[in-house]
């Protein structure tokens, strides 16, 4: 009976969870305002979009467990928009628990590498300029790719030795002010054992962020090869060597904290520096410029890599043997609860089926 108490506590749905999600529906308030505004202003339809937010996380669907003091938790309204902080959690957890396995499944044959590409700040609120630029970035990667991967050749330099298969890419868009910094987090798969010594210093040595850091001559290439891609220049062996600097970009061993950095979502609610609430003006270039793109992208080998819609799907048998034991004391009634009243009534252990779960905890 420990054990099972025990495994209870790994599926356990907290009040502080509980917390944030009412909280985020407190953030979602003002999101819902924008639209409004939006809609008025624009005199566009978001009367849907508008009521799906406004219905997001009201309601939880329970099976209620009287005797034994238990809610399992069975579904609940999520609007799935861009701005909603708890779509966004739940998109980013669900995509670390399809992926996630799957990477470390191919990290037993190749090594993974957390690769950051970013482009001088788009200034100013005009979203057109953005699209423009993360047009530009998408075509510059899908470039790149064919480079690393042999398809399109610059003469006299070669990236076979780091056996590039394949990678993903995930865009990020963060601001402040005015000010809209797109950058795209990727994970590369390259040879296993690729030792990238890092013995070279330049501008994007020092910062304060980052601290100092050196970097390797790939790096230095991946650099000066994106940029000018994202210049539009042609990328020969004399225009990289004729180059001072490139754009800022890295390139490291993957850790399990990138994971979380390339599948999170587009956009934050707040500014870079965390001190400001996402305005009017921040929203309306943001959905402008987010509005059709494909955020994950995967290439080569991890071309396939796609994204699943319904990730409900996935049944823990750990969890099938505790319900089973629940059930063996009594049948549940189905319930449905506002997240505000489940945090009143604190009486009863919420519990969840979903993996999901298991990652937005550490969210
Ligand atoms: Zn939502």
């Amino acid at each position: 009976m420990i054990k099972i108490f025990e495994l209870l506590k790994d599926i356990q749905v907290t009040n502080d969870f509980i917390k944030d999600v009412i909280n985020n529906n407190g953030y979602n308030s003002i999101i819902l305002d924008y639209y409004k505004r939006l809609e008025e202003e624009e005199h566009i339809d978001l009367t849907n979009k508008i009521n799906s937010i406004d219905d997001c996380n009201s309601i939880w669907t329970l099976d209620k467990y009287e005797l034994q003091k238990i809610k399992d938790f069975k579904k609940t309204n999520l609007c799935k928009d861009k701005f909603c902080n708890n779509c966004k959690k739940v998109k980013q957890a669900s995509r670390l628990s399809q992926f996630v396995p799957q990477l470390k499944k191919l990290e037993e044959e190749f090594d993974l590498f957390h690769v950051t590409l970013t482009v001088p700040n788009v200034e100013g609120h005009d979203y057109n300029k953005l699209i423009k630029t993360i047009k530009t970035m998408f075509k510059s990667y899908r470039k790149l790719n064919h480079y690393l991967m042999d398809i399109e050749s610059i003469k006299d330099i070669s990236f076979k030795k780091y056996f590039y298969v394949g990678s993903i890419r995930s865009l990020e868009v963060t601001y402040k002010n005015d000010s809209y910094h797109p950058h795209l987090h990727c994970i590369f798969a390259m040879k296993k054992g690729l030792k990238l010594s890092k013995r070279f210093k330049n501008t994007y040595s020092y910062s304060k962020k980052n601290g100092t850091r050196s970097f390797s001559s790939f790096e230095i290439l991946i650099q000066k090869i994106w940029r000018l891609t994202n210049e539009g220049k042609k990328v020969t062996k004399k225009s990289i060597d004729d180059l001072e600097i490139g754009y800022s970009c890295s390139v490291d061993k993957i850790e399990d904290e990138h994971y979380f950095e390339v599948f999170k979502y587009m956009t934050k609610s707040n500014s870079d520096d965390e001190e400001d609430f996402m305005s009017y003006d921040n929203f309306k270039v943001l959905y402008y410029s987010l509005k059709s793109v494909r955020q994950i992208q995967g290439y080569g080998i991890l071309y396939n890599l796609k994204e699943k819609e319904n990730y409900e799907e996935e049944v823990d048998y750990l969890y099938n043997k505790i319900i089973d034991e629940l059930k063996e004391k009594e049948l549940p009634i189905e319930v449905m609860e506002a997240p505000e009243d489940l945090l009143k009534q604190n009486d009863y252990l919420i519990i969840s089926r979903k993996k999901v779960f298991s990652y937005l905890r550490q969210l």
